[in-house]
């Protein structure tokens, strides 16, 4: 078999087999195909798509590049969990110990924050000593008994998704479907769940910008996980402003803790009780939607789900913070709207990279953050404001200039006209 012939096949328009997709996918990953001939497959695949058949083997190739997470040993029905980015997404830390509080098995491996999106590892690297190296006896250990474990992807998993992913983003070929879809796939495969729920997000803040190209992402995803036999619900949610309030990783983790009180913003609240509900109905422990999630918002009213994330702090080493005392080190400062209005937009996006301007959020894999500067919006998409009231909460340890301060408020578009809004849960695709 020889790339060239692959390279030719997809750029006339057809669709390549099992063996193919397997064939390129190795030889990328051993070295015996260059960078520059996967790039050109991969623009054609950009240009002229993939087969959903096509998707599967490809994901089936990644997920052969590297190890499978072996959960046999963890009872019960296990769940993951993917969104694919947003600003102010904090959904896994008040999701994964709601749901393992009801028996839920939840061993979840997260990543990092890149660019304008936080990462849970991150998030919960606030509280300081929290392990997210944990070892593969003491991972399972832990989901078998308090139901979740965080750990950080391991390098092992879906290797060719790195490499794919690493040309990709050089070669103005990231924004495809079945790229984008075999890409998370793989990796949710490789981590070995039954029942994964994916939230797919558009808006500006997000990679899918239309609702069509949102619905044919998570159709695609939904295909690729039932043909390996796992149940895959994908929700497609508004990300055209930060979920809840918080956007920056103490911050965060404070309006999940909040949000697991019972005292957290609205649409956060509701995404968390929505994606709950499938992930414990599909684990077969209900027996309606209904019921699943009544029971979800029970585990919220009788602290059960907040006393299961305190222990999973406890477990994996983090140390408690006040959150009274835990952003002394940080200045408040307020933005304040210069004209009465209704919130019409809030740009999610640029607000994610103002926060990673403050330091929440890093620019190169290797830079380091500040766990707790950022931003708390003080006003929602549909919310009235008046002259001088507050639009947002700068928590910074700098000086803000000028600029900065006027690109923050710049991200609130004001009307007089009345708005309707629109359901942050757009639509939901099941297997
Ligand atoms: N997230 C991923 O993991 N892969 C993509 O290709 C896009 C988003």
């Amino acid at each position: 078999m020889r790339m060239m012939d692959i390279i030719e096949k997809k750029r006339d328009h057809k669709a390549l087999t099992q063996e193919e997709i397997a064939f390129f996918i190795h030889g990328y990953v051993n070295q015996s195909i260059p960078d520059y001939q996967v790039s050109a497959l991969l623009m054609a695949i950009y240009l002229n798509g993939m087969s959903t058949e096509e998707t599967v083997f490809l994901t089936e190739a990644i997920v052969a590049s590297g190890d499978v997470l072996d959960l046999s040993a963890i009872e019960g029905i296990k769940v993951d969990k993917h969104s694919t980015g947003g600003v102010g997404d904090k959904t896994t830390l008040v999701l994964a110990p709601l749901v393992a509080s009801l028996g839920v098995k939840v061993a979840k491996l997260s990543g990092r924050g890149l660019g304008h999106t936080g990462g849970t590892i991150d998030k919960l690297e606030s509280f300081e000593g929290f392990n997210t190296s944990l070892s593969n006896e003491t991972f399972i250990e832990q989901v078998n008994t308090l139901g979740v474990a965080v750990a950080g992807q391991t390098q092992s998993l879906a290797p060719a998704d790195k490499l794919l992913y690493a040309l990709r983003d050089v070669t103005g070929t990231v924004s495809s479907i079945p790229l984008i879809a075999s890409s998370i796939m793989s990796k949710k495969l490789a981590a070995g769940a039954d029942v994964i729920v994916l939230d797919v997000k558009i808006g500006q803040g997000a990679f899918m910008k239309t609702l069509d190209e949102a619905r044919a992402l998570s159709s695609l995803m939904v295909a690729i996980g039932r043909s390996f036999g796992k149940k895959v619900t994908a929700f497609i949610t508004r990300m055209d402003e930060p979920l809840g309030f918080a956007i920056g990783n103490r911050l965060e983790v404070l309006e999940a803790m909040q949000t697991l009180k019972g005292q957290g913003p609205r649409d956060l609240t509701d995404l968390c009780l929505e994606l709950g509900s499938y992930l414990v109905y599909h684990a077969g422990l209900s027996d309606s939607l209904r019921s699943a999630r009544d029971a979800c918002k029970a585990q919220i009213d009788n602290l059960q789900a907040y006393e299961t994330f305190l222990e999973l702090i406890e477990r994996q080493g983090g140390t408690f913070f006040d959150p009274q005392e835990s952003l002394i080190s940080t200045e408040v400062i307020a933005i304040k709207a210069t004209q009465a209005g209704v919130v019409h937009a809030i740009d999610a996006l640029a607000l994610g990279l103002s926060a990673m301007q403050l330091g929440a959020g890093r620019v190169t894999k290797e830079q380091s953050i500040d766990h707790e500067v950022g931003l708390v919006l003080n006003a929602k998409v549909g919310s009235q404001v008046e002259e001088e009231d507050v639009l947002v909460y700068v928590y910074t340890k700098q000086p803000l200039e000028h600029d900065f301060i006027e690109a923050v408020r710049g991200c609130f578009t004001l009307d007089t006209a009345e708005l309707s809004l629109p359901p942050l849960i757009l639509e939901v695709i099941e297997h």
